[in-house]
């Protein structure tokens, strides 16, 4: 009995009733790297370009990237997701009043596709390099076009795991179109909450309105794992709320595939989803909407 929890206190997540969860891990570096986990299913590249006069170039990006890919077993890499609320000075973009609804994301490509394009290339590159599983993503898609747009980009460079971000409620409405342009979906909770609840997601005040228990964000969570189901394509789970091991078998419930969070989070979510069996994870989810 000592050896079989053991045995699922590392390896893949899952359910009680041997239904396998990929859990995987967000990162903004190579440093945040811990065992555990089956991959990372977030890798943030802003860490590369905060605090600098100059875009960082190809080949540091390569280097910054081959070095998590030789250390993970798959990776998510998922392309800069600045704007005029995470100002990069050497981007030059104007001041916005409304920032968290202007140029940001996937959004600042439209003004600055350079940026993309050598970025494209690097995790490309870095990716031949090392053999790794590569698997790539934009933040703040919002239409099927720009997901269209950007697999195009990716796919023209030899990346073959190409996804979205589900972050606009426009985007999770139309999941199932946005699943006919790319490969798979990741929904990033922060910024859906926010928007679909129209409340900043810092702001202390509204926190009862950003809870990732709220009705409203698991039924758009629920259409996009229905629509991954339904085109046989991984639809997981990346914001906060996949690290909550009670939220766990919910989201698990509803349909999504994987879920990544903080190593911190890692054994208590595979503790918790190792408790449920896939048919009480669909009964908790059936009751939580
Ligand atoms: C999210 O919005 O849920 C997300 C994972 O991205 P970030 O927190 O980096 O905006
Ligand atoms: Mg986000």
């Amino acid at each position: 009995e000592e050896r079989d929890r053991l045995a699922k206190s590392s390896g893949p997540g899952r359910t009680a009733d041997d239904h396998p969860v990929k859990l995987l891990l967000n990162i903004g570096s190579a440093a945040d790297l811990r065992p555990g986990a089956e991959g990372v299913g977030l890798f943030r590249t802003e860490f590369l370009f905060l605090d600098r006069k100059q875009a960082p170039s190809f080949e540091e990006q390569v280097t910054a990237y081959a070095e998590v890919f030789a250390r993970a077993e798959m990776v998510v890499v998922r392309t800069l997701d600045a704007g005029t609320d995470k100002p990069l000075p050497f981007l030059g973009l104007p001041p916005e009043p409304n920032p968290a609804l202007g140029i940001r994301g996937l959004r600042v490509d439209r003004v600055l596709p350079d940026v993309l394009d050598t970025q494209l290339d690097a995790i490309a590159e870095a990716a031949r390099a090392t053999g790794a599983d590569a698997w790539v993503m934009a933040p703040m898609v919002t239409t099927p076009a720009e997901a269209a747009a950007f697999a195009r980009r990716a796919r023209a460079r030899g990346l073959t795991r190409v996804g979205a971000m589900v972050e606009v409620p426009a985007a999770a409405l139309l999941a199932d179109r946005l699943l006919t342009e790319v490969d798979f979906l990741s929904i990033g909770t922060n910024d859906l909450s926010q928007y679909t609840f129209a409340a900043d997601r810092q702001h202390p005040g509204l926190a009862d309105l950003l809870d990732p228990w709220q009705p409203a964000l698991l039924k758009l969570i629920a259409s996009c794992a229905e629509a991954g189901r339904a085109a046989g394509k991984p639809v997981g789970v990346c914001g906060e709320a996949a690290g909550d091991p009670q939220l766990a078998p919910v989201l698990v419930g509803l349909g999504v595939t994987s879920l990544s969070m903080a190593a911190v989070c890692v054994p208590s979510v595979r503790e918790e989803l190792s408790q449920h069996t896939l048919e009480d994870c669909r009964k908790l989810a059936a009751r939580s909407r």
